[in-house]
């Protein structure tokens, strides 16, 4: 209720942050500054097809390199990013990082496709197609290039406004998925009416794919539901290769985990992808 009475911008203090501890409002005001300042960083990670080896994607994940904390990962701020609105600007400068690395990777004949998270707060956010269109335009790439991440589940707080912000960007032309799929509840009724292009199957079930009978059973009705919507299904969290080799038996190609790469900054990523095409040369 107390949103709708600011401008999501310039949203710094609400009536339900008085209840929040000093350190998360200093936080919060860090973050704000982070933002500016140079202190957020993206990683990004491949995608591959495990049957080609084929890399079709990265996908970028947001650090904050803390001046006195020191490298942390989005579970110890995002939440507080999205309470407080710093979401927003974030989101921003997630998607102006994103899409011009896909231009340099693109250009370098690495890899041409980047997907980028973002949050349930940003699809209540009708500024985020203008930006978007302004950000691909920038950096002459193709909406087709670009594919967004949406978990499961952040559609409660407003669902037909999501949605709606989901058709939009389908009618922009990005590739939409819906991550973490399998975790929330309602996610097999809604996926019909999503206009969307891929399910990503959570962590939780991939990791101990080989060892669990109910994950494996959850992955297939997965696969299963997908393949009736005509959905591509990509499983994160691949570390082992057995667990490779029985998704690939159970019909899914596509990929990520530390099995084939950790998270590496752009230069890392870039000499990473260098050393695998090079493995996986036709004729190898
Ligand atoms: P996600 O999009 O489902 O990303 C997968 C997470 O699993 C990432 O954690 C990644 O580093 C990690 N991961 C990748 N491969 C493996 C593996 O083989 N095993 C295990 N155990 N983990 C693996 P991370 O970077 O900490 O991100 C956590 C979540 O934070 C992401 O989950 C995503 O929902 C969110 N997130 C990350 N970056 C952004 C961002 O730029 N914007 C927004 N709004 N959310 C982000
Ligand atoms: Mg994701
Ligand atoms: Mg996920
Ligand atoms: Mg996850």
């Amino acid at each position: 209720q107390h949103h709708s009475t600011l401008q999501g911008h310039s949203q710094v203090f609400n009536a339900g942050m008085l209840s929040y501890s000093s350190d998360k409002l200093i936080m919060m005001s860090e973050l704000r500054r982070a933002i500016t300042e140079g202190q957020l960083a993206l990683y990004v990670q491949p995608q591959v097809d495990m049957r080609t080896k084929e890399v079709l994607a990265g996908e970028v994940y947001v650090r904050w390199r803390h001046p006195s904390r020191g490298l942390m990962t989005p579970s110890s701020f995002l939440a507080l990013a999205e309470e407080s609105g710093v979401i927003y600007p974030l989101t921003q400068w997630v998607l102006n990082e994103a899409i011009a690395m896909i231009a340099t990777l693109d250009k370098a004949k690495l890899v041409s496709k980047i997907a980028v998270n973002i949050s349930s707060k940003d699809l209540l956010q009708d500024e985020l197609i203008d930006s978007l269109e302004l950000l691909l335009e920038k950096y002459n790439v193709k909406p087709q290039q670009l594919m967004l991440e949406i978990k499961e589940g952040a559609f409660a707080a407003d669902p037909d406004k999501s949605i709606s912000m989901m058709r939009r960007l389908h009618r922009l032309g990005v590739v939409l998925a819906l991550d973490d799929f399998g975790t929330g509840l309602s996610s097999l009724a809604h996926l019909r009416q999503l206009p969307v292009q891929h399910v990503k199957v959570d962590c939780s079930f991939i990791g101990d794919l080989h060892k669990s009978d109910t994950h494996t059973a959850i992955t297939n009705a997965i696969i299963d539901v997908a393949r009736n919507l005509e959905l591509g299904v990509i499983a994160e969290g691949v570390e082992e290769l057995e667990v490779e080799q029985k998704l690939l038996r159970m019909g899914c190609n596509r990929a990520q985990g530390f099995l084939y790469s950790r998270p590496f900054e752009l230069s890392g990523f870039a000499v990473w992808l260098k050393q695998w095409q090079e493995r996986h040369t036709k004729g190898h």
